[in-house]
């Protein structure tokens, strides 16, 4: 059967049926569609009858009655059920009933999209409606007023003809008043300020009917203030991005798909690159999609965009209301908008004739999703363009070691931009050995001399700086002087961390929080009074090692808040803020923060890895990165190029503008290769070396992984799950065992690093193969499976293909 992207096909053929996908339900219910006028497309979002209920689903694909295994037998089957369309899974049929007929439909995603969805669920291992489920948005009834209104190009030549428009006000003077008012103004105008300035609100319809008047796409603010943003607008590209953006372009002429791997360093003018690609993928009538990780989209980045652009973009980010989301979606499907600017799930957005997709900071690993359907965006992304034929460009100024080894293998074109744009230079590293500093040296806990008189010079030049601390909260965690207890959350095998500001004690991965205590719960020594303890360790916490106690409890390790209450001692006169989850929850409150740093209202910003994240704030000449050690030892073979990607953004906050920029970096293990490699900022022979170690412990990009995690509020419970998944491994690999090859290999069931987790004990696996269908086939197995095992309610298994968090 062809399909077509307009929702509606040919007749109903009353022989036909079709398959719907309805979330939380694992299998495929089969419809009638002959009461429809016409056929919706696979892809169309349907409302059918499930038992007594009304449910959402989408059509997935069509069948004749004939080809339904038990329909000729039996009258009245109903529900077919095949899991997974298109695999070699057997159909089975479940309980029959009426076959029931599709009560409405309407178009949800275009059918080039339906094919990404079905390789989705084959990779993934999951139902189509999951797919579904989680990459269309949720369809809302958006009022028209919801809309802003704008003169087009075509309304103002009309407007200048006064002839024909003094004919026209005779004729339809509330349009001629309505589009006088609209030419009146610099900005779209909100229909309701539009219709108080005129008599009648008749005719606006009209005007867009003819194109002298635009609805404008919806495109939600994203923060108060618009910082103006290239300035020097007359950019003269230089030949390292000519060269890019030459190759790019062919490539989307050519309409293959063409995935190139945009390497270059911080502030090399790989976004003045990708403005310049979208454009040219527009001039050629086609559309261009762009994901960025969702604290890249600041005013700075959507104004420069809007600014550039021939055409206004859609914003795609997490904190659209739905109303909001489903109309910018809405504006794609029809084709009205043809760029699309967002955050990881952008990549679903129903782009008409898709030409380009851009992954910015396609190392981030903030494109993978960490829970429900655990997709990578940038593979997603991938298989688009394959689907599409259409370019894609990966860009990074640390990829992703996999991209890299992609481009080793021939399957990405390079493109390099080795330096910055603009007359600075990336700076150097220099590292500071911490573990080598007497106490009596340190200025205070967390700061060595180095940064101290780096951070002072940079205030005298009235300059500003950043100081990452990949850490948040005041301490790590507290310890008992007398049992060494170390003060957990109730609900995880976590430590609490503690927070000055508010005085609590949260747990980082939970979210549980509660008052600080001063006594330990286990061994409740009485022996130290906490009123003089308290004050004693005060005085002296700015020091070195002396870190400060509350009660009888130590307070060990630190985070940014710890390093803002030193600063603010070493540097009284100093205006410092915080950046990292605590006390930045929304876009609002990060647009505030990065417009005081524009606007050197702020001397010294400290935070976490939010800070290090694509910002170009020019008045930064210094970069102080806090225990870079942080992350560096975590069970994870990412862990080592994750902290070299994390300093490396850092570092390339510095000396963006008119100054040239330090960094200092301080460290506990300055032998660390990571640590070495950072300083010497050889990133390939870094991904090189660690390449060839991941090869030999055959890790990824050399096998496949798949990560399954067992979780039940009793241990014994998930225990005794983990057996029978272990049996079912087992058995699973036997059947796929050959004298000649080994094609899976199996780890556990061992506890998880992180024991508990939100009141459940965790369990997991870890399975490495070489082969990627065997992967999906063994998750999609398992899920099976899993609906069939009774008796574990309480208990959950989650899949997790490609894994991006080891703990
Ligand atoms: P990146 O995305 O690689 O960090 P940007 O595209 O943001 O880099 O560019 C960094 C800065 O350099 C921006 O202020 C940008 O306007 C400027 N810039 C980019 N290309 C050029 C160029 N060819 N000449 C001068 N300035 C440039
Ligand atoms: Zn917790």
């Amino acid at each position: 059967m062809t399909i077509t992207d307009s929702a509606t096909l040919q007749p109903a053929n009353p022989d036909q049926i079709c398959l719907v996908a309805i979330p939380g339900i694992s299998i495929e219910l089969s419809y009638r569609v002959d009461s429809l006028e016409s056929i919706p497309a696979v892809g169309s979002e349907v409302l059918v009858e499930v038992g007594r209920s009304k449910r959402r689903g989408w059509i997935i694909g069509y069948q004749n009655k004939s080809e339904i295994v038990d329909f000729s037998k039996k009258k009245k089957v109903d529900h077919q059920i095949a899991l997974f369309p298109g695999n070699n899974f057997e159909s089975k049929t479940k309980h029959q009933s009426d076959l029931k007929p599709v009560l409405k439909f309407k178009p949800a995603c275009l059918q080039s999209q339906t094919q990404l969805f079905q390789w989705m669920s084959e990779y993934y291992g999951v139902t189509l409606a999951e797919i579904y489920d989680t990459a269309l948005p949720q369809r809302v009834k958006i009022p028209k007023t919801f809309f802003q209104v704008q003169i087009t190009t075509t309304g103002k030549k009309f407007l200048e003809d006064q002839s024909a428009f003094e004919k026209f006000s005779k004729r339809s003077p509330a349009q001629a008043q309505l589009l006088t008012q609209l030419a009146a103004r610099k900005t779209p105008l909100d229909q309701t300020v539009l219709f108080a300035t005129v008599k009648k609100k008749s005719g606006l319809k009209a005007l867009i009917d003819k194109n002298l008047a635009a609805y404008l796409p919806y495109i939600p603010a994203i923060g108060p203030t618009l910082i103006e943003a290239d300035t020097n607008s007359e950019i003269k590209l230089n030949s390292d991005q000519i060269n890019a953006i030459t190759k790019i372009n062919v490539a989307i002429d050519e309409q293959h798909f063409n995935p190139f791997l945009l390497h270059g360093v911080t502030g090399s003018g790989k976004t003045e690159v990708y403005l310049n690609v979208i454009e040219h993928a527009l001039s050629q009538g086609k559309s261009a999609l762009v994901v960025v990780p969702e604290i890249s989209l600041t005013p700075q980045l959507l104004s420069r965009f809007t600014k550039r652009l021939s055409q206004t973009p859609v914003v795609l980010h997490s904190q659209l209301n739905a109303t909001e989301r489903w109309s910018a979606w809405e504006a794609l499907l029809r084709g009205d908008v043809r760029v699309a600017v967002g955050a990881r799930s952008a990549i679903f957005a129903p782009m008409q004739n898709l030409g380009l997709i851009i992954i910015d900071e396609e190392h981030d690993s903030s494109l993978k999703q960490s829970d429900g359907l655990r997709y990578h965006g940038r593979d997603v992304a991938l298989k688009r363009a394959q689907i599409e034929d259409c370019t894609i460009l990966l860009g990074s100024a640390t990829p992703a070691f996999e991209s890299l080894l992609n481009v080793e293998r021939g399957k990405y074109s390079l493109l390099e931009l080795p330096e910055r744009a603009t007359q600075s230079t990336v700076p150097k590293i220099e590292i500071v050995n911490f573990a080598a500093i007497r106490k009596k040296d340190c200025p205070s806990e967390n700061i060595s001399p180095e940064l101290f008189s780096a951070l002072k010079n940079t205030l005298e030049q009235k300059q500003q700086a950043i100081v990452l601390y990949n850490r948040r909260g005041f301490s790590t965690y507290l310890q008992c002087e007398t049992c060494t207890t170390v003060i957990s959350c109730k609900h995880c095998s976590i430590p609490l961390t503690l927070h000055q500001q508010g005085n609590f004690l949260l747990c980082h991965y939970c979210g549980y929080r509660t008052k600080i205590i001063e006594l330990c719960p286990i061994c409740r020594d009485p022996k130290r009074t906490l009123a003089q303890t308290t004050e004693n360790d005060h005085e002296t916490s700015a020091k070195k090692n002396a870190e400060p106690k509350i009660g009888q409890l130590r307070q060990r390790g630190g985070g940014t808040e710890r390093v803002v209450e030193e600063l603010g001692i070493l540097f009284p006169a100093a205006r410092i803020a915080r950046m990292d989850r605590d006390s930045v929850s929304n876009h609002k409150i990060l647009n505030e923060l990065l417009g005081k740093m524009h606007g050197r209202e702020i001397d010294i910003l400290v935070g976490t890895q939010m800070l290090a994240k694509g910002h170009d704030l020019p008045g930064v000449t210094l970069v102080g990165v806090i225990n870079a050690d942080v992350g560096l030892n975590l069970p994870d073979f990412r862990s080592s190029e994750r902290v070299y990607q994390l300093i490396a953004q850092a570092a390339g906050r510095a000396g963006r503008g008119n100054h040239p920029g330090r960094v200092i970096v301080q460290t506990f293990q300055p032998n660390h290769p990571t640590i070495v490699a950072l300083q010497t900022g050889r990133y390939k022979a870094f991904a090189r070396y660690e390449l060839t170690q991941r090869k030999e412990l055959f890790y990824p990009p050399f096998t496949r992984l798949l990560r399954i995690i067992v979780s039940a509020p009793k241990l014994e419970n998930a225990v005794s799950y983990a057996k029978k998944v272990a049996e079912f491994l087992s058995q699973f690999h036997t059947s796929k065992q050959t004298a000649a090859s080994n094609p899976l290999q199996i780890i556990g069931p061992t506890p998880a690093p992180i024991e508990r987790l939100r009141n459940r004990y965790r369990l997991h696996f870890l399975i490495k193969s070489n082969s990627v269908r065997l992967v999906s086939e063994l998750a999609r197995s398992l899920s099976e499976w899993q609906n069939t095992i009774k008796g574990h309610k309480d208990t959950r298994m989650a899949l997790d293909i490609d894994p991006y968090e080891m703990l």
